[in-house]
């Protein structure tokens, strides 16, 4: 009998986040059958993306790319954990331990870049999830991503508590020389309890700050966010300054900083675990966050503190414009000092 090739060879296919976010609606994460278990517990699910680059409006950035959704990092305050349920995932557990990856980004975002339509606006990387947490180590797609960038010679910025970033130096630097580049290091507090407490994926805040100052000496622009601050974990003048001068004992070359905002399914995870690990705090909790963000008078008086610091300890403020959406929200001219909690 004549054979015949094949007229379509689907190979190995992945779903679509809207794929996933079915299956899981129907079975619970236990119907993400595909999905690889690793070592450090989590399970990962190569998805198909259809864009690689998101477009925002009202932010000082016009494109978004997120290589990951989920975070195995797992900070208690992520506002990130409240995306998870467009996946049909909890904001808890689930948003530390099922992680999307898109598999097939890097071809996307080519085809994206080099459409005579693509203007070279700034791209900022890393706004919904961290682009350095560890999976990145394996699947290598923010490098590419910055490869494909560069080529394209599109300006970017990058927000992440990985020092894994120092990685990529080599493409960071072409990057820098082609379009322009930021790294903002995520590093709320140097304080070691709030650090265990409230980040338990995360590297130790002295390991993302020795990456800032590979990244400064390599001639990247790099500097600190420290965001959130989170009210009477990180938030005390003692805190506050030990974290300041440690920013800039390791040379990064801006400061930024915002006060923790609670939304949706961060708000109900962030008070479950004030709840349960830290019962006597939840009643001041509950007032400060009466609504998303705390009274201004308390933001400025942080922001206010926070400035102050900065001009003691020589560190210039963030200049305005490669925010992601969340810093931009919070982000305000300092106007006085003195607080408490
Ligand atoms: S590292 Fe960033 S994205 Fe990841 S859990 Fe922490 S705050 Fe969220």
């Amino acid at each position: 009998m004549a054979s015949f090739p094949l007229l379509f060879e689907l190979g190995a296919t992945r779903p679509t986040t809207r794929g996933v976010a079915d299956a899981v609606k129907r079975g619970g994460t236990a119907a993400l059958t595909e999905a690889e278990a690793r070592a450090d517990q989590a399970r990962y699910q190569e998805v198909t993306c259809r864009s690689a680059l998101n477009r925002v409006e009202g932010m000082p950035f016009s494109w978004t790319l997120n290589p990951y959704r989920g975070c195995t990092h797992g900070c208690h305050y992520c506002f990130a954990r409240r995306y998870h349920v467009q996946f049909e995932m909890n904001a808890d557990d689930e948003f530390a331990s099922v992680i999307l990856v898109k598999h097939n980004m890097v071809d996307v975002l080519r085809r994206e870049l080099d459409r005579p339509s693509w203007t070279r606006e700034l791209v900022a990387v890393g706004t919904a999830t961290d682009p350095y947490q560890p999976i990145e180590g394996h699947y290598k797609l923010t490098r590419q991503a910055i490869q494909m960038l560069s080529r394209g010679r599109t300006p970017i910025s990058i927000v992440t508590k990985g020092p894994m970033v120092v990685r990529d130096i080599d493409v960071l630097q072409e990057q820098s020389r082609a379009a322009g580049c930021t790294i903002c290091m995520s590093v709320p507090t140097v304080d070691e309890d709030a650090w265990r407490l409230l980040e338990p994926g995360t590297a130790h805040p002295l390991q993302r700050l020795r990456a800032v100052r590979e990244l400064v000496d390599s001639g990247i622009n790099a500097g600190v966010l420290m965001a959130p601050i989170v009210p009477g974990f990180s938030s005390s003048r003692t805190k506050l300054e030990r974290t300041i001068k440690a920013i800039a004992d390791h040379g990064a070359r801006f400061l930024g900083c915002n006060v923790m905002y609670l939304q949706d399914g961060t708000r109900t995870h962030f008070m479950k675990f004030i709840e349960r690990d830290f019962p006597s705090m939840a009643p001041r909790f509950e007032k400060l966050y009466a609504r998303k963000y705390p009274p201004d008078a308390y933001r400025k008086d942080v922001q206010g503190m926070v400035k102050v610091l900065q001009a003691r300890y020589g560190l210039g403020r963030r200049e305005r414009g490669n925010e992601t959406p969340d810093e931009a929200a919070t982000l305000q001219e300092p106007e006085q000092v003195g607080f408490a909690f």
